[in-house]
């Protein structure tokens, strides 16, 4: 496809479409699972670009990251002189700063990213127990067990696997993200900060319910690493109750489209 850039994306705005607007704002960032992609205008930016599900690298990702920010910076400089913004002028970043080490130093901060840590060593030290496990898959398909309840397994072993890679990172970026928010005075909108603030904690808390669901799927397979997989499931469920105290809102919160 013919990449056309920012500019692109504005006329295809302008022209009549079927994007739901600012959808985007609302999901998990999961398009391969998202049943708008159709509809939503950052899934098409993808392609703007260049991002390649067949091509998923991180060499063709990182090119196509560069290549978008460059087009952004240009059309931002262009726009900002036609209309007389000095994009130099000094901003009074105080608030944000202050909201940022707030964010950063928190204690769900520090649980979110601990949450990273133990699964990022999971990953890292379980290889043999995953491809042990993939072989019982084969050796049971072999001496001729139920086909169609292997292949049940296997997507279910497979999907428990895909949600808590998926998860492990997001959860504590949009912790972060809510507690920022929350902690920024520079928003007069008190509708809007809660809105954002409550979005951020939802994705996260989502994200949490979801992986723990998975972990309950894999400690059901894996008997042979139960007791750390019943640590991550204490330490995750003890995350959910935090989040919930921290956001008294969120789990009553509904997100347009996603909740
Ligand atoms: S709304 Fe769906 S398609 Fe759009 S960015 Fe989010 S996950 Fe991807």
């Amino acid at each position: 496809m013919k990449k056309k850039g920012i500019r692109g994306m504005i006329d295809k705005l302008k022209e009549p479409n079927n994007f739901i607007s600012g959808i985007y704002n609302y999901c998990d960032g999961w398009c391969e699972r998202c049943s708008y992609t159709e509809r939503c205008l950052n899934y098409s930016t993808r392609f703007e670009y260049g991002f390649n599900e067949d091509d998923d690298s991180l060499e063709n990702t990182l090119d196509s990251v560069s290549e978008m920010f460059s087009d952004l910076s240009g059309f931002l400089k262009e726009e900002a002189e036609k209309r007389g913004i000095d994009l130099n002028e000094e901003v009074d970043m105080s608030d944000y700063e202050n909201a940022k080490e707030k964010a950063n130093s928190h204690p769900l901060t520090t649980k979110t990213y601990k949450y990273f840590q133990l699964v990022n060593d999971w990953f890292n030290s379980r290889k043999e127990i995953l491809t042990k496990q993939t072989d019982e898959f084969i050796k049971s398909a072999e001496l001729g067990f139920d086909e169609e309840k292997i292949q049940n397994n296997v997507n279910e072993f497979q999907d428990a696997i895909e949600v808590i890679r998926w998860y492990f990172t997001l959860i504590r970026v949009k912790i972060n993200r809510a507690l920022h928010t929350k902690f920024e005075n520079s928003y007069d909108d008190e509708e809007f900060t809660f809105e954002q603030v409550n979005t951020s904690a939802k994705i996260a808390l989502v994200g949490c319910e979801k992986s723990l669901a998975a972990w309950k799927t894999l400690y059901d397979y894996l008997k042979e690493d139960e007791d750390k997989i019943l640590t991550i499931l204490a330490y995750l469920d003890k995350l959910i109750k935090e989040i919930k105290e921290e956001f008294p809102d969120v789990a009553e919160f509904k997100r347009p489209y996603f909740d």
